[in-house]
């Protein structure tokens, strides 16, 4: 069976990042779920479809498969062999990424795809139903979160790093807005796995972090 790490949490607890260093030091692909939702998320509002309307998002999302490959920079996400890495960062395309994740033939087609790339590879998995859903059966699984406030402060510090304008009482908002509608929808919301490491990391550095999970990892691969 190849090494699986599923990591699970709620909007800007650090995943992406955090997950990105521990896959590189751990020697395997990180598979970043969040930007599978999003190139659909995108894609909706590009092609002017509301990501409100379940049946046209569905349509799209089966006619229009997002697909990953990588390179030495890491994952490229794509939409009909269009590279859409660059561009789905924004909040609007998160706000969209958040309401089309909730249909299920969205998530069943999304899920066999990751099933699919990790029953492959050697993998660590980040998004919000990895634990329970899409690799139940991982060697390690983690749920990485971070007070609200901390969380904010850190997307808030990200985004103005990034030339983006929102104000942190802005990005907080956004943060519960996408927390609240991730955790109350009907198909697969985000909750922590019962047999899931909880990792708070609203005292931790980035480093601390990183090494947390890599011990989590090591001690489930050899406990
Ligand atoms: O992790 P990220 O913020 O990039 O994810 C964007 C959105 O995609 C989330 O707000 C969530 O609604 C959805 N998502 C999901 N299941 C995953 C990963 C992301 O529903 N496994």
């Amino acid at each position: 069976m190849a090494l699986n790490v599923a990591i699970d949490g709620p909007v800007g607890a650090g995943k992406s990042s955090v997950a990105d260093e521990a896959a590189k030091r751990l020697g395997i692909l990180h598979l970043d779920t969040g930007a599978m939702y999003r190139a659909l998320g995108l894609t909706a509002l590009r092609r002017g479809v509301d990501p409100a309307d379940e049946k046209a998002v569905t349509a799209l999302c089966l006619n229009l498969p997002v697909t990953v490959s990588y390179s030495g920079d890491g994952q490229h996400t794509f939409v009909e062999g269009e590279d859409v890495t660059g561009l789905i960062r924004t909040p609007e395309v998160s706000m969209a990424a958040s309401t089309v994740s909730r249909y299920s033939e969205v998530r069943k087609a999304m899920v066999r795809l990751q099933q699919k790339l990790a029953a492959e590879t050697d993998m660590l998995v980040d998004g919000r139903d990895i634990c329970t859903t899409v690799l139940p059966r991982a060697t390690a699984k983690i749920f990485l979160t971070a007070s609200p406030e901390e969380r904010a402060r850190r997307r808030f510090l990200e985004m103005q790093a990034k030339g983006m304008p929102d104000s942190y009482e802005q990005v907080l908002e956004e943060l519960r807005r996408r927390d609240d509608q991730d955790m109350h929808r009907e198909v697969e919301p985000l909750r922590q796995a019962e047999d899931a490491v909880l990792v708070d990391s609203s005292n931790l550095t980035f480093e601390e972090t990183v090494e947390r999970i890599l011990a989590i990892v090591e001690e489930k691969r050899h406990g």
